[in-house]
């Protein structure tokens, strides 16, 4: 009997006043595991009211007493991260060895919000002019709304919510519908790491959720990731209603590889990057630029390492588990066919998979076609499955080409031995995230993570300390105390002295 999850909201359990509800289920086999309600919009409004009601107290709460939440809210994810991880997995498909690699790279953001004291100190400037001392200081935006993807259920929101709730706000997490214990099970951890209620809030739902957080006026602002339609949607919509709005969106990660490069090195990246959680990363590699006359060889080593990787229910030791929904294996499935359809070599064919797995899961194997070119659809589109697409090219100058005529800029790799190329490389492709012989180039916590182009509408990347400057606005005092010879009446603009 699957079970029903609510929304979290003010410490504890919400059910809200919805009415609708729905599938959340286990990718692997198929089975429907609860029932999810969907807010409407009275229950964003009442989210967003404990959330604003709670802001007052937290961002008089000292920087001394938030650390130590988040600090307790570290430790507590540090010890219980693989009940985490198998939630990810039973919900989302991915092998439990990534889940637990996705849960600690976002753990490396929480370890980072601990620093906060440090990261949100102002200036201080004396006697800027003649008995006038200057300081800024930087203080938080209010309730900020979370969108989250399916694709990381815990990274993610973790990509924002510590920032923001060490610098003192109040969060409303919409997680996505597909995947929505992780986010559930996080709220439950920040009660017990001593985190006031309603300061961070589960909102579960679609679009009317999203749409309601998007137009409310309490909502201070928006951080978004999911796909670019969507992404560009949010920005527009929620800057229109006077919000500061960040939305990542999708990628089309390109591989390029020059004849210099360690082959076997470019070949198990390819593989791992175009692969690990079936694809369905926004920093997946799924084109592989081969510049001749090496690409005969390289998508020999990439075939021979296809073939060996077992497909199946991430519970049981597999390489690779499955898409997220039937609909989302029926798309992947759908650009094999069309990309055998339109020409190009299908060198190992993940539609005939055997999954070691029970049930009725969503699988499409790993999948290599060879010579393809930029016309066809599996070249065009964010497939977001275990599909690499090898194109040939003739030069280092055509690869990085078709890398900056792409409408995405997410991430890219190049593989060589060449340090200058390489240099020259990391200097003229217009992307966010490079990886020099690193096929998935993210960003650590300290640093910002964001792509150009379709993939990042609005100029805030998360994290690091554009991800605090985010969740915080400026100001600047200037401040004179008086002096017996204060200096009377002057209506033109102030001068310094
Ligand atoms: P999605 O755009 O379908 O959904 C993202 C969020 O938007 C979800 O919470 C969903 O409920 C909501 N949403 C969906 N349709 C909506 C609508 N019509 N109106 C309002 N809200 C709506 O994305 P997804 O399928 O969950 O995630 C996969 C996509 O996310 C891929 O394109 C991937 O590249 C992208 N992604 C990007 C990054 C990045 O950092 N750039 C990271 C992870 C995922």
């Amino acid at each position: 009997m699957a079970s029903t999850l609510h929304h979290w909201c003010n410490g504890t359990s919400f059910e809200g006043t919805g009415g609708r509800f729905s599938d959340v289920t286990n990718p692997a086999t198929g089975e429907v595991s609860a029932q999810l309600a969907l807010a409407s919009s009275e229950d964003v409004n009442t989210v967003v009211a404990a959330a604003a009601a709670a802001f007052p107290g937290w961002r008089d709460t000292s920087l001394a007493k938030r650390t130590q939440v988040l600090f307790a809210f570290r430790e507590l994810l540090n010890a219980r991260k693989p009940e985490l991880a198998a939630i990810i997995t039973a919900e989302h498909g991915k092998v439990l060895s990534d889940a637990l690699g996705e849960v600690s790279r976002g753990q490396e953001v929480v370890e980072f919000a601990c620093g906060i004291p440090h990261l949100v100190k102002g200036a201080f400037t004396e006697n800027a002019s003649t008995r006038v001392d200057v300081h800024s200081v930087r203080q938080p935006l209010g309730v900020v709304g979370i969108i989250s993807p399916f694709n990381f259920p815990a990274m993610v929101p973790m990509w924002f919510f510590p920032i923001a709730i060490a610098a003192g706000n109040t969060v409303v997490l919409k997680p996505s519908e597909k995947v929505p214990t992780a986010a559930l099970w996080m709220a439950q951890l920040w009660k017990e790491a001593g985190l006031p209620d309603g300061v961070f809030n589960v909102l579960n739902g679609d679009k009317v959720a999203v749409d309601g957080l998007l137009t409310h006026p309490d909502v201070a602002s928006v951080s978004f990731v999911g796909s670019t339609p969507i992404a560009r949607y949010v920005y527009e919509t929620g800057t229109r209603h006077g919000k500061r709005v960040q939305a990542l969106g999708g990628a089309k990660n390109h591989m390029l590889v020059l004849p210099d490069a360690d082959l076997d090195l470019a070949a198990d990246q390819a593989v791992n990057a175009g692969y690990g959680s079936a694809g369905e990363r926004c920093m997946a590699i799924s084109a592989v630029l081969a510049v001749e006359p090496v690409a005969d060889a390289l998508v020999e080593k990439i075939r021979q390492r296809t073939v060996g990787l077992r497909t199946g229910d991430g519970t049981r030791g597999c390489d690779m588990g499955p898409l997220v929904t039937a609909v989302a294996r029926d798309r992947v499935a759908g650009y094999v066919d069309a990309g055998e359809a339109a020409g190009a070599t299908l060198v190992v064919d993940g539609r005939a998979v055997q999954p070691d797995s029970e049930g009725e899961g969503f699988f499409v194997g790993p999948t290599l076609f060879d010579h393809v070119t930029t016309d066809m659809s599996i070249y065009t589109d964010e497939i977001f499955g275990p599909v690499l697409a090898v194109v040939r090219v003739g030069s280092y100058a055509e690869g990085v080409r078709l890398i900056n005529e792409n409408p995405y800029g997410n991430g890219t790799a190049i593989f060589t031995n060449d340090g200058g190329a390489a240099r020259q490389f990391q200097n003229e492709v217009s992307v966010g995230m490079i990886g020099i012989n690193v096929p998935v180039p993210v960003p650590m916590a300290y640093y910002s993570f964001g792509g150009w182009k379709n993939s990042l509408f609005g100029d805030s990347h998360a994290h690091g300390v554009e991800g605090v400057q985010f969740f915080t606005r400026g100001k600047v005092v200037t401040t004179r105390w008086l002096d017996p010879s204060h200096g009377g009446l002057n209506l033109g603009f102030p001068q310094n002295e």
